[in-house]
């Protein structure tokens, strides 16, 4: 059901019960969109199968049980009054089946083209947007077929990768053949491997009316496949690419008539061609530091797509650098458990510390976000840098 252009009030008179907004998925998007949405007076409800879900939590409602499980969707439906999504892999009929009886945002027909390589990059092409050189690997004569000109190059499963995994590099006709057997011959996408000078995004959002706002375009570092520092706004980007990269992504919101945030991810080159990697249909990793750099954070911008409420242009009034704070911190170089030391991270000025509440640290795993704060990106790229010292984190 495509959302109307009725605002769905928090409560509609004082002591009155407020409206829930729903989300599938209780990671730590689900979380920071429960935590928005709560504070601008909605109730949530989170469908996660896990007990101890980051959103499931702290929201007033969790609905534990799969994401196709009927009882657990038609209690999603009596509930809600409008629902999105906090990962892309939430199975598409659940999505079918909760649009055909409430608002969804984004729609289902998005994420299905989002939750598949092959759909996504057609998708990029559609727009005029170009991608890297690739080509869909579904059969064995498709393998074969592959051209010469794609290696080196990177096979990546077309459905349920995320942080780099389902992802192979491959220098050789041998390593492919190899590398989609360890894939389990699932249906793939080679792409070639490309020298990038850069990584960017642009994290917008889109009403029902097609009016389109989007927070100040990234800079994003990855290590092992994986997000580990993104500055914002991207420093020493030339205004040509910037409005680039927004008409792209404008396009493809546009192409998919998207309601809701989307983010979509870019490759730089060292001559400035611009290319779409791949694009995520809801609040993403990059776009944290609007929680303390912006007037309007990503989270409350998909708030106020669900229910109808205004759109504004985000202000970022702080200059940002945010740190991605993986599993891996919580362990000495021996191996034992440890708590990051916090109190010195907290020492720094204008920084913010999130923590997503989840039970145990395992090496690579999401476990929270460090923004750094500054009135100019000069102080907040300094202040990062010690930060990283004091956890341990590379510098950059
Ligand atoms: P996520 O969904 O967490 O962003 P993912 O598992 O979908 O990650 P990708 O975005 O496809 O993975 O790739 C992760 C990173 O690997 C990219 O951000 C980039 O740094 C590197 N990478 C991926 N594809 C290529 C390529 N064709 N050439 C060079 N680097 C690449
Ligand atoms: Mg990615």
């Amino acid at each position: 059901m495509s959302l109307h252009k009725t605002i769905l009030p928090a409560a509609t008179a004082v002591g009155a019960q407020s409206t829930t907004l729903g989300v599938m998925g209780g990671g730590q998007l689900g979380r920071m969109f429960v935590q928005a949405a709560q504070r601008m007076g909605y109730f949530t409800a989170v469908l996660d199968p896990d007990v101890a879900s980051p959103a499931g939590l702290i929201s007033h409602v969790h609905v534990q049980t799969d994401y196709l499980d009927e009882q657990g969707l038609a209690q999603m439906l009596k509930r809600c009054a409008a629902i999105t999504i906090e990962f892309e892999n939430v199975p598409s009929g659940a999505l079918y089946t909760l649009g055909a009886h409430l608002p969804t945002a984004p729609d289902s027909e998005s994420v299905a083209i989002c939750q598949d390589r092959a759909r996504e990059k057609r998708h990029f092409n559609e727009c005029a947007v170009a991608c890297a050189p690739y080509a869909v690997i579904e059969t064995a004569e498709q393998l074969a077929a592959a051209p010469e000109a794609l290696l080196p190059g990177i096979l990546k499963t077309a459905r349920l990768g995320y942080d780099g995994k389902g992802q192979e590099r491959v220098a050789t006709r041998e390593q492919l053949v190899a590398a989609w057997a360890a894939l389990k011959q699932q249906p793939c996408v080679l792409e070639q491997w490309l020298p990038l000078a850069l990584e960017l995004s642009v994290i917008l959002a889109r009403d029902a009316d097609g009016l389109t706002v989007a927070l100040p375009i990234q800079h994003n570092l990855h290590r092992d496949g994986i997000l580990a520092v993104t500055t914002a706004p991207a420093p020493g980007l030339c205004d040509a690419l910037a409005a680039n990269a927004l008409a792209a992504a404008g396009r493809i919101a546009e192409g998919l008539l998207y309601v809701g945030v989307l983010c979509v991810e870019f490759f730089v080159l060292a001559d400035g061609t611009l290319l779409a990697n791949e694009m995520a249909p809801r609040p993403h990793n990059s776009g944290h530091h609007s929680l303390d750099s912006c007037d309007v954070s990503q989270f409350e911008l998909q708030v106020r797509c669900m229910t109808g409420l205004p759109l504004v242009a985000p202000r970022q009034h702080s200059a940002a650098v945010m740190l991605n704070l993986l599993g891996d911190l919580w362990f000495d170089a021996d191996g034992h458990e440890r708590t990051p030391d916090w109190a010195r991270v907290l020492a720094l000025p204008g920084a913010h510390l999130h923590l997503y509440g989840k039970s145990s640290a395992r090496r690579g795993r999401k476990m929270g976000h460090l923004s750094l704060t500054a009135a100019t990106p000069e102080a907040a790229q300094a202040t990062a840098l010690q930060a990283a010292r004091v956890l341990g984190i590379a510098p950059f």
